[in-house]
C-alpha cells in the first residue's frame, strides 16, 4: 500500500427509522444527499480538502452491531477490541462492570488519581 499525507476525517448522524427497517428509503437517501451535499459546501473553497463522496450505513437495529452508550455520557459508543465496531462512535470498553467511552474512563481515572 502506498502511503499519503492525508487524514480521512469521518463525522456521523444518527436518523430515526421505523422499527422494521433494515434497507434504504426516500427519506433516509434524502437525509445522505443532504449530508454529503453539506460536506461539499462547507469546504468548496479549500482545494485541500476533498470529500470522499463515501457514505457508511450502520444499522442499530441489527443484533450484530457493537454498539451501547457511555454510562456516564451517555453518548452512543461502540467497543472497537470487539467485532461488528462503528468507527464514526466513540471507542468504549466495560470498565469493572459499567461500559465507559475513553473519555469518560480517562475522567474516572484522573478523578480516582485525585482522591
Ligand atoms: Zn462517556
Amino acid at each position: 500500500m502506498t502511503l499519503e499525507n492525508k487524514v480521512v476525517v469521518s463525522a456521523a448522524i444518527v436518523v430515526d427509522i421505523e422499527p422494521s427497517e433494515d434497507g434504504s428509503s426516500s427519506r433516509l437517501e434524502s437525509i445522505v444527499r443532504r449530508l454529503q451535499a453539506a460536506v461539499d459546501s462547507v469546504h468548496s473553497d479549500d482545494p485541500g480538502v476533498a470529500s470522499t463522496g463515501c457514505t457508511a450505513y450502520d444499522w442499530l437495529n441489527d443484533s450484530d452491531t457493537n454498539f451501547g452508550r457511555c454510562a456516564d455520557c451517555r453518548r452512543l459508543v461502540s467497543n472497537y477490541d470487539k467485532p461488528n465496531q462503528i468507527r464514526t462512535l466513540i471507542d468504549a470498553r466495560i470498565v469493572y462492570g459499567t461500559l465507559l467511552c475513553d473519555e469518560c474512563s480517562y475522567l474516572r481515572r484522573e478523578t480516582a488519581a485525585e482522591s
